[in-house]
């Protein structure tokens, strides 16, 4: 096995996974990717909720905004060349009081710049449209291009068609240091591997393989967890949209909604509890004591300074952590559902939120830190798992110049150079 290679990514979720094919396409570079686990998806890419979004939330101009919509086309395609399955299903959003009247239109308002279409409908079309549902205000949107995937079954196939393209996808290789001068990272197993360079492509450990590289230091990563409940098959409930209710636009998370995966399973949440480590999935698996204090106080601070709306967040979220308030929360949605519709759901994640410590706040779009001969790609939280196409298009296009020769099998030192500043 080689231990060169032009460009290393480092994490083997749809991110990393999307620049090696993009990189693929354009070079005929020697590309490794190291991945820490023993298979694809074990973190957020297998743990999603496979909503292909539509790209109406997201303030017009930021990288969200610009990519969300391609990517859905995209991941579309993607589906349609594996043979995956896809749920065209679109979403209803619906006010679930009166307040959200603004939102609403604040939302209309975005969706039409970022080029989305939605449709306002009355009372009497959103019954037809879904009987299950309601609406505070008489008014409701309706978001036909959104489409639910299969993120386990996209990310065996992305693995395998960029391993066919000639990279190589390297499983229990877990990066534990890194030599950012000589253009080196040392892996748990002791092995050491040159590159020309580095791609930080880590999900939820992002930020601590970028201090590694003496980049991004002020940020930190805060874990939220997204858990989620299965509406019983039993229940007498149907759906035929996502149904999502109008978020409160100061928070950053969308709110309980519905999502009907490919299988026909109706999940619904996730919520966004704080977690106390970075793979902090259930009760106490996976605290990281180390890293509670730096968390705890980031959440005092948010909390303190109420930033995003994070003491109107704390308040709501920590209550859906138990059952009956979790449903509380569902039924402004689906008045019907009853507590015992919920049945527990395996399905956890986590959104790997960065804490930006110097500026006291959340990073809230994409965000990307350069460093000798690395980048690396922080904040890669919803809907970057629908964006994942043309975000890598535009990483390779705005942070990787390369100068690879066709033939390159070897980490040279002008193989490729990451622009600073
Ligand atoms: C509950 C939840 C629901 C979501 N729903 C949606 C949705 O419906 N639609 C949408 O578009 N987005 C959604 N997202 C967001 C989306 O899942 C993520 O933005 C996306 O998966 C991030 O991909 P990634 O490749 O950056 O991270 P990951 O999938 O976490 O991949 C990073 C990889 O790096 C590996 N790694 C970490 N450290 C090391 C190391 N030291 N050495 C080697 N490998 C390492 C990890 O093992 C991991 O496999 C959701 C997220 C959550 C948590």
């Amino acid at each position: 096995m080689k231990n060169t290679c032009d460009f290393l990514i480092i994490g083997g979720g749809i991110i990393g996974l999307a620049i090696a094919r993009e990189l693929k396409h354009r070079h005929s570079a020697a590309i490794t990717v190291l991945e820490k686990e023993s298979g694809p998806g074990a973190h957020s890419s297998g743990r999603n909720s496979g909503v292909l979004h539509s790209g109406l939330y997201y303030t017009p101009g930021s990288l969200k905004a610009q990519l969300c919509r391609q990517g859905a086309a995209e991941m579309a395609a993607f589906h349609d060349e594996h043979g995956i399955k896809l749920n065209r299903c679109g979403k209803i959003l619906t006010p679930t009081a009166p307040g959200f009247a603004e939102s609403m239109a604040t939302l209309a308002e975005r969706a039409r710049q970022n080029g989305v279409t939605v449709e306002k409908i009355d009372e009497r079309q959103l019954r037809e449209l879904e009987p299950e549902t309601r609406s505070a205000t008489g008014a409701a949107l309706w978001v036909p291009d959104t489409a639910v995937g299969n993120p386990m079954a996209v990310i065996h196939a992305l693995a395998a068609e960029v391993r066919a393209r000639g990279a190589d996808i390297r499983f229990d290789a877990e990066v534990i240091a890194a030599q950012p001068r000589r253009r080196q990272v040392m892996l748990k197993n002791g092995e050491i591997l040159s590159f020309g360079m580095a791609i930080n492509a880590a999900g939820l450990h992002a930020d601590r393989i970028a201090h590694m590289f003496d980049a991004a230091t002020s940020c930190k990563l805060l874990p939220f967890r997204g858990l989620y409940w299965k509406l019983d098959p039993a229940s007498d409930i149907r759906l035929n949209h996502l149904i999502y209710p109008v978020p409160d636009l100061r928070i950053l998370y969308l709110g309980v909604h519905t999502t009907t995966a490919t299988d026909g399973t109706v999940y619904l949440g996730p919520t966004a509890v704080p977690a106390f480590g970075r793979e902090n999935y259930h009760g106490f698996d996976h605290i990281s004591w180390a890293e509670c204090p730096r968390i705890l106080l980031s959440l005092a601070r948010m909390f303190i300074h109420d930033q995003d709306g994070f003491r109107h967040q704390a308040w709501q979220e920590g209550r859906r952590a138990f059952k009956y308030k979790f449903a509380e929360a569902a039924r402004a949605l689906l008045p019907r559902l009853r507590v015992a519709d919920l049945l527990p759901a395996v399905k956890v994640g986590l959104h790997p939120r960065i804490f930006d410590q110097q500026r006291g706040q959340l990073l809230k779009d994409f965000a990307v830190e350069n460093s000798d001969h690395a980048i690396h790609i922080l904040g890669a939280t919803s809907p970057a798992w629908t964006s994942a196409f043309p975000l890598a298009r535009h990483l390779c296009d705005q942070y990787i110049q390369c100068n690879v020769s066709p033939h390159a099998n070897s980490a040279t030192d002008d193989a490729c150079v990451a622009p600073t500043g």
